[in-house]
């Protein structure tokens, strides 16, 4: 697979230096003295990964690394650990969650401040975080932050060579916009989060079961059925992200609002030869092959980097939108330092950040230290 361009080794070690020291500052500050190793040691992996983007010059497959071990993490400290009980740690906000119950969530906030307990705008603040890193990175959240996400990336990692080609028509590709505005009405209407209650696979392990036998039943199949085929099989054999990008709402959403972000992956036509690799590789369909035979990527793009990984020609980059171009700020530097590595530094320091919340933790009770 052709990498795109690499730093010098000084740069790419100021620069991981920098991921380490950011990172580390940004969740070393509590805790005890067990967990402060374990914050400095996933600092570490975090940078170390960094450093291999910035000196290989391979976005996609270090990202992988580092999103897949989140989701892992992520499992083993708040689903498997607590199953044992080993653990009593909650779950962080789930941002899934969020989406599609955003009007529920603007109406409880509504009757909170007309009803005098502010209290309850303490969510509020962890809304803004996601929001943050909406406007920052836009949708590189799916590719490197979210901590559900690795979980079919992983399983469309586990042969070489897809069995199956899966392509969507364009119209197709939309689909996740309505079922976002479909489960924004009917959770408002019903009161309820509606997603949770029937389309997650995730709340296979939470209390999110009716008490009614056959609806618990009807629950769990479908629960089931969302992850077999979505999160399992189909990654599985087209090594494509199918729950990402054909079902998740909080993508959906991500898709509208990430276009505040300055960021966006873009193909250079005078260099682009038209060979479609590009087309074949996005793991989450947002290559648009065009009547006039061109590529042209959308809105749903991850930022995951595998495009530009593998490009022949180096056709493909991430660059900032509009006017941002000119900014002295976003200009190559005598320190070989591109737009894209700005990108790359933003998206490592929202993920080591997220996952140092929980990650160490889990790194501790893996040794049994609890
Ligand atoms: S991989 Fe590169 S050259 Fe091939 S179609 Fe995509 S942008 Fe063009
Ligand atoms: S267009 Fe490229 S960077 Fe965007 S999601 Fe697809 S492969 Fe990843």
């Amino acid at each position: 697979m052709k990498k795109a361009s690499s730093k010098h080794v000084r740069v790419a070690f100021v620069v991981a230096l920098f991921i380490l020291l950011s990172v580390f500052s940004f969740i070393s500050a509590s805790g005890n003295q067990p967990l402060f190793y374990a914050k400095l040691i996933w600092s570490l992996v975090v940078s170390y990964l960094g450093l291999c983007i910035y000196r290989r010059g391979s976005i996609s497959r270090y990202r992988s690394i580092l999103f897949i071990l989140i989701a892992f993490f992520f499992f083993l400290e708040f689903k498997f650990f607590r199953c044992l009980s080993f653990g009593k740690t909650i779950p962080p906000y789930c941002h899934i969650a969020q989406a599609p119950t955003l009007f529920n969530f603007v109406h409880s906030q509504f009757l909170a401040i007309t009803s005098g307990q502010w209290r309850v705008w303490g969510v509020l603040t962890l809304g803004f975080f996601w929001l943050l890193i909406m406007f920052t990175i836009g949708q590189g959240i799916c590719s490197w932050v979210c901590f559900y996400g690795g979980l079919d990336e992983s399983c469309s990692k586990i042969i070489k060579k897809p069995l199956i080609k899966l392509k969507i028509p364009y119209p197709w590709r939309d689909f996740p916009i309505a079922f976002l505005v479909f489960l924004l009405i009917l959770s408002f209407l019903q009161g309820l989060p509606v997603f949770c209650n029937w389309f997650c696979p995730l709340k296979l392990t939470t209390a999110f079961w009716d008490k009614e036998p056959i609806i618990r039943f009807s629950q769990v199949t479908f629960f089931l059925l969302f992850l077999v085929v979505f999160i399992i099989l189909l990654p599985a054999l087209s090594k494509k992200r199918t729950f990402c990008s054909l079902i998740c709402p909080f993508g959906a959403l991500v898709s509208i609002c990430g276009k505040a972000s300055p960021y966006r992956v873009t193909i250079d036509k005078e260099k682009c030869t038209l060979c479609g690799k590009c087309y074949d590789m996005c793991p989450v369909f947002a290559i648009e092959r065009q009547k006039s035979d061109e590529y042209k990527i959308t809105s749903y793009c991850n930022k995951c980097g595998k495009c530009i990984d593998t490009c022949p020609v180096d056709a493909i980059n991430i660059v900032v939108s509009n006017n941002l171009a000119a900014i002295p700020f976003f200009k190559q530097t005598k320190w070989q330092i591109e737009i894209r590595d700005i990108f790359i530094f933003l998206s490592l320091l929202m993920t080591g950040v997220m996952s140092g919340s929980f990650v160490p933790r889990a790194i501790l009770q893996l040794i049994g230290i609890k």
